[in-house]
């Protein structure tokens, strides 16, 4: 597809960020290539086993993305950020990193419960991120019309981590 070729094209990989041994991903070329923000913006709207009522997207890089794709399908956006940065009451699910823990958060009146929901991250790695976003939709009474990424890290298992059959990424290395 176009949008996969974009990011096929425009990702940069970087040795070392934000660590030795990490080889990075760096989706910004693709936010900054107008052809290239539309393709996998149209191509994540797209993505869903049928209709949705909003996109949520993770913090930071997820919501980007997540923006765009609910402009071009003309639905709402909802944010799951990182804990402590939303001001009304929350949700909260905690996710192990490799070292010690982090949490994501999500507004508890945000969308009505039983609304459809497409989950958007720019990268799926081990899939904790997206587990715990998961997580976040399920304490609140929304409907997974999807999970969708730019780009999946094969090797790291966040797939199989998910064990769900609407997991959808652009593309994968
Ligand atoms: P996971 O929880 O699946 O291990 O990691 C996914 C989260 O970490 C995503 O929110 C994603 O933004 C970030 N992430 C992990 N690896 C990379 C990478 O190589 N590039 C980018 N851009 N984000 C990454």
């Amino acid at each position: 597809s176009a949008a996969s070729e974009a990011l096929d094209r425009l990702i940069a990989t970087v040795p070392g960020f934000p660590e030795p041994g990490i080889l990075f991903r760096d989706l910004t070329p693709v936010l900054a290539d107008p052809d290239a923000l539309r393709a996998v913006a149209s191509e994540l709207a797209a993505s869903a086993h049928g209709p949705y009522d909003a996109i949520a997207g993770v913090e930071a890089r997820g919501f980007a993305l997540a923006a765009a794709a609910a402009a071009v399908s003309g639905t709402g956006l909802v944010l799951i950020r990182k804990a402590g940065k939303l001001p009304r009451a929350v949700y909260r699910r905690e996710y192990a990193l490799e070292y010690g823990t982090a949490a994501l958060e999500l507004h508890r009146d945000e969308l009505p419960r039983g609304s459809r929901v497409l989950l958007v991250d720019d990268v799926l790695a081990t899939g904790g991120t997206l587990e715990a976003a998961l997580g976040l939709l399920a304490d609140a009474g929304l409907q997974v019309a999807g999970v969708s990424v730019a780009l999946e890290l094969a090797a790291l298992g966040g797939r199989a981590r998910l064990a769900r059959d609407d997991v959808r990424a652009i593309a994968v290395v």
